[in-house]
């Protein structure tokens, strides 16, 4: 290996690009789902109450609603707890922009609040940005690291507001002893296929409340009222919509891969961890690099590793580090420009640079190195050794 850079010439870490994530699907998902293929049920059939079944119980929750992806997960969610025009919900300005855009598809108001040194929406920021019309915070486990939940409980049972889970990172972390997905009123979930499990695309939300279950239940099939009563006097046809609802269903043929995958939850965190240690010991080693910081009292899902490099540290700036670590192979990412940045905030909201200083701050160091769980030791040796190389050749 040549020690001039990939971008200035030099030969490359990889020749392949290493992506930053990946799916895991193995033979066993593969003969769950050709199962299912068989059967009469391609949806709405036993394997999608199995799936919720066995998600339930892995979050410890009294009930889980499948849904077609993250993003419907959350619009449901927030259908359930009636937000409605003129409702404002606090978000952290640091997630992916579903969790604020499920709010708008309600006609509600996403507001930005910053984050904390973990990325995770800071308890501290979140009063001042209360008025009559907030009804409840949304908050994201950032990477797969729980949210301060006793902090953002004790704040909503202060304000009277209702608590809504961005779980899409987190499913198998704990926040003291008590899974991600039975914190707050309700949590939604993602099973893309960089998620911790995957269902190609898919989604659920979990929460104790039974009227809550039913109303996602009746949303996600059109808000289709199949009172039993009628249908006993009127016929088996027989239905009646009072509100709009949508096809938010999630396939027999997803939720048989959703059954197969969670069953080796633990062994694919088991992994990531693994990997995430490696990375944490190689970087501690180099100057100006700081992988995001790990709190108290929680296990992390190590969805993704997100790692900074202080900009007075280097040479060059994250865009130039960012093409650097690409040209040797390394699928680098970026997880994510501030929500307030974005254009349809900024028209929507009026924001703009300056108003979330620790956010921007991240924004100008961060990046996302590859992590998933089908990754081999020689994959993370890679990521060291580009990450060294790009450190060498801009440290100060
Ligand atoms: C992935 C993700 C979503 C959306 O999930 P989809 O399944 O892609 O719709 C929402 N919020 C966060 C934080 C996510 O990472």
């Amino acid at each position: 290996m040549s020690s001039a850079l990939a971008i200035d010439g030099g030969s490359p870490v990889r020749t392949t690009l290493l992506p930053y994530g990946r799916p895991s699907v193995s033979e066993d998902d593969i003969a769950a789902v050709s199962t299912v293929l068989r059967r009469d049920f391609l949806t709405t059939g036993p394997e999608v109450t199995a799936f919720e079944k066995d998600f339930a119980t892995a979050v410890r929750s009294s009930h889980a609603v499948a849904m077609s992806n993250g993003t419907t997960a959350l619009h449901s969610a927030f259908h359930a707890i009636g937000i409605r025009k003129g409702d404002e919900v606090i978000v952290p300005v640091i997630t992916f922009a579903a969790t604020a855009n499920a709010i708008v598809m309600q006609g509600g108001t996403p507001v930005f609040a910053d984050v904390d040194d973990a990325l995770l929406i800071d308890p501290k920021d979140i009063e001042q940005r209360m008025t009559k019309k907030t009804k409840a915070i949304c908050a994201v486990d950032y990477a797969g690291q729980p949210c301060d939940y006793d902090a953002l409980s004790a704040l909503c049972a202060k304000h009277k507001l209702l608590l809504i889970a961005d779980a899409c990172h987190a499913l198998g972390a704990e926040y003291r002893e008590r899974p991600v997905g039975s914190l707050a009123d309700l949590s939604a979930f993602s099973f893309h296929p960089v998620k911790p499990i995957t269902t190609g695309e898919g989604g659920m939300v979990t929460t104790e409340n039974t009227a809550y279950a039913e109303n996602m239940r009746k949303f996600r099939h059109h808000n289709l009222s199949l009172d039993p009563e009628e249908r006993k006097q009127r016929g088996s046809w027989y239905y009646d919509i009072e509100e709009i609802g949508y096809n938010y269903r999630l396939t027999d043929i997803q939720c048989a891969l959703g059954r197969s995958q969670l069953k080796k939850l633990h062994h694919f965190m088991d992994r990531r961890r693994e990997i995430a240690m490696r990375y944490d010991a190689a970087f501690a080693m180099l100057p100006g690099l700081s992988p995001l910081i790990h709190k108290e009292h929680r296990s992390h899902a190590h969805h993704l590793y997100v790692v900074r490099w202080a900009q007075d540290a280097f040479s060059v700036n994250r865009q130039r580090i960012f093409q650097a670590l690409h040209a040797e192979g390394i699928g680098v990412n970026l997880h994510y420009t501030p929500l307030h940045l974005l254009s349809v905030y900024r028209s929507m909201l009026d924001t703009r640079e300056g108003m979330f200083p620790k956010a921007e701050a991240a924004y100008a160091e961060m990046l996302t190195l590859p992590l998933f769980a089908t990754m081999t030791d020689r994959d993370s040796d890679d990521v060291i050794a580009a990450v060294t190389k790009v450190h060498k050749a801009f440290v100060r």
